[in-house]
């Protein structure tokens, strides 16, 4: 076994798969470049996955080659369009770089680690073997699941097969995972995705750091549009004048990390004003006396000299979310994980729409549905333990956090304890979704086996032991899509065109590993008794009464739902009190506030800015960095800087810098500067997901930088484990632009 693991950037195996996929690009040019018209076009309705909203997509396929994306019109999330990046779906299809064979990590006579390309029999011949070993060694639970997207939850289901329920995603710790938190203690339930605010019919939304519009999910973008179509009043809250900001009616260019404050004086004026919905909180709510008594003294001048916004903004922006009220709200955000008090700042928003009375209103929070589906017979596994060192950490929270995995994998802190032997990481690039890449690093190489399952070269697959290619959305099927939404719906994935290489879909890949794999004197292949996904699919469209040959023709199916709203306050909520907790006992239970308090955020060294970091229009994180189409429109990051700074810093748009952060780590790569009025002093700011690290990314490779590199401090949300990221410092230090392009060079 090869305990110290060597980054593998590139080797003879994959050049020789990348001449392979060159002839296939050519003969797929030849085909469309040839002058008869196609014999065989198909329109093939599927649903996206270049990011994880799912909008349903059409493909037009000429004599089997992929040759153009529409939105689908039948379903909910899409209406007949696709957002910028849906529309570069092909460009991941084909991808020269793609991973085209199953890889396994060898070392050659003089010691160097490489991968060598090998059969699938080989490789999960090998990779059974190896789990079969941990599983017996240490208990099932040492192996850990990390996965992000739809088809995570067949490998949910080989995990808990094994015995193993040590499951987590990077999308609940590092992303949205504080947000549904403070929804479920305040409101009983999460916000979801697609979230629940009846945007179009708002007439007064409060964005505070949501870049919506450079976060774009496709029906909140459109529901947006809508809402400004019929004159909605934007109120934006950011360190930076960001694309919605240039839409709002105000901008409040606040101090990074003191929202909670902003919020608390918003609640005072309106307390004060007595401007709240009073039904609704007489009602709907309880804790509306100690909250009176908690905002008394949180006045706007208290907050200006947190803040920096004018009392007299404050005041202005708060009547005007009440006037409006209850078609208004603030936003809940979607990626919060900023200070580490985000559970209490959602928490905090949560308490100020409770005021604004809005839960089960027209234009505020509207009340979904799903389209009632019932699961094919197939038996669940029921025994399965969560790896000890991870149990307990957040007894609230509702998932396992990913840094909690990573560090009970790391020996240098569990001296003298077990830790967690074997990672599958499926489509999560970890490099690039986790902070501290000095323990991930080290964890990545404590344990003794990592698969990962992946469609790119994605720099985790460069940690791996044995990397199994999948296919892409475009040649696979996956479960059934039927999310709660303002119109139940329920869609289908299925393969616009074969898979190519030697990629494989997840399913089959994990039936393979369940037949290999003993548990008891048994394998696991009864919890994957089908032998493909299309007829699991088959057998619960049968079961929930519709035409599986309707819905692969349509894409989605949906149902109608009238019951949006609740104009009379009569809603019983999924809290212990039955209504909105503005104070929270489950918290004050814990040992947590009751009642979000605002902490001063750390100031920034001499010398340094606070890292901001946020998203492009073109791109999904790391998942489109590599992408031929996106990137030809968006094909490296910036980072912002306030003019003033770079005048005194004598640093001119277009120059090329190098991030140092507080601790002495560097940016892999260098980033172009963008000089501009659009942000505050203090910060700097940039798109996340660049800065590719593995030279197989022809074309993501070192273009920009990548924040992932510089962010190695967090702070960990007490409620449920959030990594508050927004904590890091950097220094600029410029770089000569030749060297800037001599670094993006793939010999
Ligand atoms: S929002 Fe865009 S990228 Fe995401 S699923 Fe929809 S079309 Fe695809």
């Amino acid at each position: 076994m090869i305990t110290r693991r060597t980054f593998l950037k590139a080797g003879a195996a994959i050049g020789a798969a990348v001449a392979g996929s060159k002839l296939l690009q050519t003969s797929k040019r030849s085909a469309l470049a040839a002058k008869e018209p196609p014999k065989v076009v198909e329109r093939i309705p599927t649903m996206c996955e270049i990011c994880f909203w799912k909008c349903g997509m059409d493909i037009t396929v000429e004599d089997g080659i992929a040759t153009r994306v529409e939105g689908n019109e039948y379903h909910p999330l899409s209406n007949g369009m696709l957002c910028p990046r849906g529309t570069s779906a092909l460009g991941i299809l084909y991808d020269q770089d793609r991973l085209k064979k199953p890889l396994i990590r060898r070392k050659n006579e003089a010691g160097e680690q490489y991968f060598a390309e090998v059969s699938w029999n080989e490789a999960l011949d090998f990779t059974a073997k190896k789990l079969q070993q941990i599983i017996n060694k240490h208990g099932a639970e040492s192996i850990a699941l990390f996965s992000h997207g739809h088809g995570g939850g067949i490998w949910k289901t080989l995990m808990k097969a094994m015995g193993s329920g040590t499951l987590c995603a990077p999308s609940y710790a590092q992303c949205r995972g504080p947000r549904e938190m403070a929804y479920k203690i305040t409101y009983g339930r999460a916000v979801g995705s697609p979230e629940i605010m009846d945007t179009p019919h708002s007439k007064c939304i409060a964005f505070i750091g949501s870049h919506l519009g450079e976060n774009m999910h496709n029906t909140a973008v459109q529901d947006l549009s809508h809402a400004i179509g019929n004159g909605a009043k934007l109120i934006t809250v950011d360190p930076r004048f960001s694309t919605v900001a240039g839409k709002s009616d105000m901008w409040l260019p606040i101090k990074p990390g003191t929202d909670i404050a902003l919020i608390l004086a918003w609640t005072h004026v309106l307390i004060e004003e007595e401007i709240y919905q009073k039904d609704f909180v007489q009602k709907m709510t309880v804790g509306f006396e100690q909250l009176k008594e908690h905002v008394k003294d949180k006045t706007p001048e208290w907050a200006f000299l947190q803040t920096g916004i004018e009392p007299s903004v404050i005041r202005k922006s708060a009547r005007m979310l009440a006037r409006y009220a209850p078609a208004s709200f603030v936003h809940p955000g979607r990626h919060v994980v900023w200070y580490g008090d985000d559970t209490q700042r959602v928490r905090a928003i949560g308490i100020i729409n409770g005021l604004l009375g809005n839960w089960g209103k027209k234009g505020g929070f509207y009340l979904p549905a799903k389209y009632p589906m019932a699961a094919a017979d197939i038996p669940h596994p029921k025994k399965y333990k969560v790896f000890p060192l991870i149990e307990n950490d957040f007894p609230l929270g509702y998932d396992i956090p990913a840094q909690t995995v990573m560090k009970s994998s790391l020996k240098s802190k569990n001296k003298g304890r077990k830790t967690v032997k074997s990672w599958i990481a499926y489509g999560c690039n970890l490099p690039l979704n986790m902070p501290d890449p000095v323990a991930l690093k080290e964890a990545m190489n404590d344990v003794d086996f990592i698969l990962a399952i992946d469609i790119l070269p994605a720099e985790i697959t460069g940690y791996a032991d044995v990397v199994f290619p999948e296919c892409t959305f475009l040649e696979r099927y996956d479960a059934y899509d039927a999310r709660e939404n303002r119109v139940p719906y329920v869609a289908i994935r299925q393969p616009a065109v074969r898979p190519m290489y030697d990629s494989k879909p997840g399913y089959w890949m994990a039936r393979e590993l369940a037949k290999r794999i003993t548990v008891g004197g048994e394998t696991l292949e009864k919890y994957f008794p089908h032998d493909s996904l299309k007829q699991v699919l088959k057998e619960e469209a049968k079961l929930n009464g519709f035409s599986f040959e309707e819905i692969s023709k349509k894409g989605a199916l949906t149902q109608k739902h009238d019951a949006l709203y609740d104009p009379d306050n009569t809603l019983k909520l999924n809290t212990p009190s039955g209504k909105v907790e503005l104070y929270s006992k489950t918290l004050a239970d814990a040992g947590l506030d009751p009642l979000p308090n605002y902490t001063p955020p750390e100031e920034p060294p001499p010398g340094y800015f606070r890292l901001l970091f946020g998203r492009s229009p073109l791109h999904t994180f790391s998942r489109t960095t590599n992408n031929s189409q996106s990137m030809e429109i968006f094909g490296e990051n910036e980072l912002w800087l306030n003019v003033q700074m770079a005048k005194s810093l004598g640093i001119r748009n277009g120059n090329y810098v190098e991030l140092t952060n507080q601790d002495g780590l560097k940016s892999g790569s260098p980033v172009r500067v963008k000089v501009t009025q659009r942000i505050r002093q203090d910060c700097v700011y940039m798109v996340h997901g660049f800065g590719r690290a593995d030279k197989r990314l022809t074309k993501g490779y070192h273009r920009g930088a990548s924040d992932t590199d510089v962010i190695s401090r967090y702070k960990e949300d007490p409620v449920m484990g959030g990594t508050g990221m927004n904590v890091n410092f950097v220094s600029l230090n410029k770089v000569d632009s030749y060297k800037a392009m001599q670094l993006r060079r793939i010999d």
